[in-house]
């Protein structure tokens, strides 16, 4: 027996200037699905079950991009994406461009234990999800009032939100030009960039899982993917670690983010903490993305190298921590 541990994001790269408020509303969101998910491996509710529960809790709630409250394409609509991994016969389900299915991991979930592949997308997951009866919503259902303004903001500034480059010093840093008027972060408008969700679980047997879920990037093209639903970019389990990633997925695909770390630990033979801050270093452009991982040994572990990163964390012996800035 080993003890479980659980970790749990709701995106990298936050608005330094987010009202209080609405930081407290994020770490609330992250308390109650870590409190879930405690109660869960307590009960001896399997990793690859728990990871699940709680990335389906943060599709739900508008608070976070995924589910209900996904970031918007450049045509307004959403097209969410989400994928999970099981250590046990490394077993994993990926799904993308999704417009109506309410909990997007729990296809991939299906996608997993019921189809003969591992990834589905557009109309085929569509029908899939639709032969495998699970709750479907209108696309409405999942658009919000802050999403639609903040696409509104990306489109007059003919740009695809990077929402996690962060300008601490000019606007250049968040790919919008130096003397660009729009402000995304922190700024006088009233809307609030969405970020990705992801967890993370060890349980008592040693048994390792991952799930990431998002609607991408605001603004995005029609029928672009991310690094969410592929495996061993965004997401990732093995016998070693789980691991979930946030950021800019053009950056974590390039840098095959998820499956390094469990790479370093297995070939390196690096501990869970120092895989991923070589993974970060090593692996990935400055300022654009971050990951939680478990370990099979019931060791938590961040890495970010953006401002900011909505993270929660508990483990068997007691510790427990929702926190956003370093
Ligand atoms: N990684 C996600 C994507 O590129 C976005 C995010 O994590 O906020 O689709």
């Amino acid at each position: 027996m080993v003890g479980w541990a659980i970790a749990v994001h709701g995106g990298a790269g936050v608005d330094p200037n987010l009202p209080t408020q609405r930081q407290e509303q994020a770490k609330q969101l992250l308390t109650r699905c870590l409190n879930l998910g405690i109660s869960a491996l307590r009960s001896n509710v399997s990793a690859i079950d728990v990871v699940e529960l709680i990335v389906r809790e943060l599709e739900t709630d508008p608070i976070f991009n995924s589910g209900r409250g996904s970031a918007l394409t450049e045509k307004g609509k959403v097209e969410m994406e989400a994928s999970i991994m099981d250590s046990l016969g490394r077993r994993c389900g990926a799904v993308s461009g999704l417009t109506t299915v309410k909990n997007p991991v729990s296809l991939a979930r299906l996608v997993m234990d019921k189809s003969p592949h591992s990834y589905l997308a557009f109309s085929g997951a569509e029908d899939f999800a639709k032969q495998m009866g699970v709750e479907r919503e209108e696309n409405e259902y999942f658009i919000t009032e802050d999403n639609l303004g903040m696409l509104k903001i990306a489109q007059e500034a003919n740009s695809i939100v990077f929402d996690y480059r962060i300008p601490t010093i000019g606007y250049e840093s968040c790919g919008l030009g130096a003397e660009s008027p729009l402000r995304m972060n922190g700024l006088p408008i009233n809307f609030y960039s969405p970020e990705t969700v992801g967890c993370v679980a060890v349980d008592s047997q040693g048994r390792c899982a991952a799930a990431t879920s998002t609607g991408g990037l605001m603004n995005k093209k029609t029928g672009r993917i991310g690094d969410s639903p592929l495996i061993g970019a965004g997401t990732y389990a093995c016998d070693v670690c789980g691991v979930s990633c946030t950021g800019e997925g053009e950056a974590i695909i390039r840098g095959t983010l998820a499956r390094e770390v469990a790479a370093v630990m297995e070939y390196k033979g690096l501990g869970l903490q120092e895989a991923v801050d070589f993974v970060i270093k090593e692996r990935l452009d400055d300022g654009k993305a971050g990951l939680i991982a478990v370990s099979k040994t019931g060791e938590v572990a961040c890495g970010f190298n953006c401002v900011g990163m909505f993270r929660g964390f508990a483990s068997e012996d007691g510790f427990m921590e929702v926190a956003i800035w370093e």
